[in-house]
């Protein structure tokens, strides 16, 4: 059974193969690069929609592979906004925005309410799509963030997210640290009992 991630987000899949002792294969290898309308009101339901979508059309290009699909869906929130940027976390400052620019977006936003920091949480969550069934798991990690960018690791936010008990941004601490406290990590720990019981069957 080959074990497939529905994500192009390179950040994403360098945490998803440093966290996984198996071989995680990107979508993109298999059946090139395609977007996929992410058009959920909530991250379990564009996790599936991704997750699903990848699935089928690896289905149909190779019909006698079996394949596992995990896709995530992730994001932002920040209470003084009203829970913004949420499930649109990846297109904060438009539609074809950059990390960078949804990064200087929420900084603005930041700035705009007179603070220079103030609480804020990411959600990740995780679906597993296989012929056994449809799974999907999140987890959370809480903390602050800051009105300007500190550290060149990670990817998206996490030069403004200092997580709770840490007064290092994520973008400082880098990923063996972030791994172990971050919402993709803790869905994955949740994840994977199940991608274990999956495989197991076949
Ligand atoms: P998705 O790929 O549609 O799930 O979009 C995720 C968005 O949330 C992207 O803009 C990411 O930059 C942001 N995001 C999700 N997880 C993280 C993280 O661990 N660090 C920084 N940004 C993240």
């Amino acid at each position: 059974m080959k074990v497939v991630l529905a994500t192009g987000n390179k950040g994403k899949l360098r945490e998803f193969q440093q966290m996984c002792e198996y071989e995680i294969i990107p979508f993109s290898d298999l059946l090139g690069k395609f977007e996929i309308i992410e058009d959920g009101e909530t991250f379990a339901a564009n996790a599936l929609i991704k997750a699903r979508t990848i699935y089928e059309k690896l289905g149909i290009k190779n019909p006698s592979e079996e394949y596992l699909v995990i896709s995530d869906d992730s994001g932002i929130s920040l209470p003084i906004l009203g829970g913004e940027p949420n499930i649109y976390s990846a297109r904060y400052a438009g539609e074809n925005a950059t990390d960078k620019d949804n990064l200087y977006k929420l900084i603005e936003s930041i700035k705009e309410k007179n603070v220079t920091t103030t609480p804020a949480y990411y959600t990740a969550a995780i679906a597993i799509v296989s012929k056994y069934g449809e799974y999907v798991v999140h987890g959370w990690m809480h903390g602050n963030v800051i009105d300007e960018p500190r550290g060149e690791k990670g990817f998206g936010y996490d030069p403004i997210f200092i997580p709770e008990g840490y007064e290092l941004t994520l973008a400082e601490i880098g990923d063996e640290v972030k791994s172990k406290i971050s919402h993709r990590g803790k869905a994955l720990e949740l994840a994977k009992p199940i991608i274990k019981m999956l495989k197991g069957k076949q």
